[in-house]
């Protein structure tokens, strides 16, 4: 028998639901997967360096030895062996971190959920900085914040605009390490004013750091979680030093919140895949990553030279740009007059791809401004591109 059903578009949606956004990125990136467009427009790390057999083997380990365990649910605050790698990764000489301060999440995108969910009402004020990360604004926004903007020069956040607009603020999120959009670093008296800032505030503060380990010398930044532990929320992820596709991240919290966050995450999906947090730790417990983030690092570091270099010898003089020490992304300033959305579709038919600057703020955005990444594109692909750009942009009316 067939039922008939009423027009479903006629449902009534929860008003979170209505203003729901789908990321721009990722509706440039329907696009842009098309093997003849040169797509600086990805946030996805190289694929040429996902650790394969690694994984294979590690699987096949841990299935034949502890299949039983992998396979059933588990805690939903992790795998204990894991939060303890982690936890130990984190502490320093002076900064113990517990494994009990660590929930494992599926990706950091879900931290970046959880934490809106336990911090944020309607209405409540969330400090971001101009620009920030997309995927964050999109998270945060479920739970119908305001937004206020921090005020960035070109060292990054400015410390001492915070007092402006801390006024009722529930928490400020910052990326101080090769920043997605801008590629940026915070120095480390940034960073201990930042710190000091929230701290004189109460003001929880979110460190989100993928990209920390990203650092072409190979020398990380201190983390602000090191200098305040009680005052700093810290987020990491596998994604961009293993694999994105394991959905493998973490949230280190004082523990009143990260208890919050767990009943947050319990609700939303019991737990994080035994499996895959089984497989990561047998991954990395003997100190695979230290071999293997140099080779992303290096990889990253003559990518982004290639792309700078290109820019350099292409771009008209009034274009200025971000000279990254880390990470996967170059922020772009264009003339005034130039819509880097519009400048996209030019792009798009010449067969080159970027993501305008525009969806990166979360109030007044600047339509002169683009994202390029240019970790998945060979050097001489990015040399094509960047010099297509190049022209668009100088024969922009
Ligand atoms: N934070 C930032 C700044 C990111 O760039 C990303 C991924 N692009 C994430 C969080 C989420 O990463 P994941 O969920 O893969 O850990």
């Amino acid at each position: 028998m067939k039922i008939e059903n009423p027009n479903p578009i006629t449902w009534h949606f929860a008003d979170r639901a209505a203003a729901m956004q789908s990321s721009f990125i990722r509706e440039i990136l329907k696009v842009t997967q098309r093997p003849d467009i040169i797509s600086f427009a990805g946030g996805l790390p190289s694929a040429d360096t996902f650790p394969v057999e690694k994984m294979k083997s590690a699987f096949d380990k841990v299935l034949t030895e502890s299949g039983r365990v992998a396979l059933q649910y588990g805690p939903t605050d992790g795998f204990p062996p894991l939060r303890e790698w982690i936890a130990n990764s984190l502490s320093t000489e002076g900064c113990t971190i517990a494994p009990e301060q660590v929930l494992m999440t599926s990706g950091s995108q879900q931290a970046l959920d959880l934490i809106g969910k336990v911090l944020i009402d309607e209405g409540s004020r969330v400090l971001v900085e101009t620009p920030s990360y997309l995927g964050a604004l999109q998270a945060f926004s479920v739970y119908r914040p305001e937004f206020a903007s921090v005020a960035t020069d070109e060292h990054g956040l400015v410390p001492s605009s915070i007092d402006a607009v801390v006024e009722g603020a529930r928490m400020l999120y910052a990326l101080p390490n090769f920043q997605n959009p801008t590629g940026r670093s915070l120095s480390v008296e940034r960073r201990q004013e930042l710190v000091e800032t929230c701290a004189r505030h109460n003001l929880p503060l979110i460190e989100d750091d993928p990209y920390g380990a990203l650092s072409y010398k190979g020398e990380p930044y201190p983390k602000m979680l090191n200098m305040n532990p009680d005052g700093v929320i810290y987020m990491g992820s596998f994604s961009k030093v293993l694999t994105p596709g394991i959905r493998l991240g973490y949230v280190v919290a004082p523990l009143p919140l990260v208890r919050r966050l767990e009943l947050a995450k319990q609700a939303a999906d019991l737990h994080t895949s035994q499996l895959t947090q089984m497989v990561v730790h047998e991954v990395i417990k003997d100190g695979f990553l230290q071999e293997h983030i140099p080779t992303i690092r290096n990889l990253y570091a003559k990518q982004c030279q290639a792309m700078l270099d290109a820019m350099k010898e292409h771009f008209p003089s009034n274009v200025s740009w971000t000279k990254p020490e880390g990470g996967m992304f170059i922020w772009v300033q264009l003339p005034k007059h130039i819509d880097a959305m519009k400048l996209l579709d030019q792009a798009l038919a010449a067969k080159v791809a970027f993501v305008p600057g525009a969806p990166f703020y979360a109030n007044k955005p600047e339509m002169n401004t683009l994202r390029l990444s240019f970790v998945t594109v060979s050097p001489a692909r990015i040399q094509e591109g960047i010099a297509i750009l190049g022209k668009l942009i100088a024969a922009f009316k």
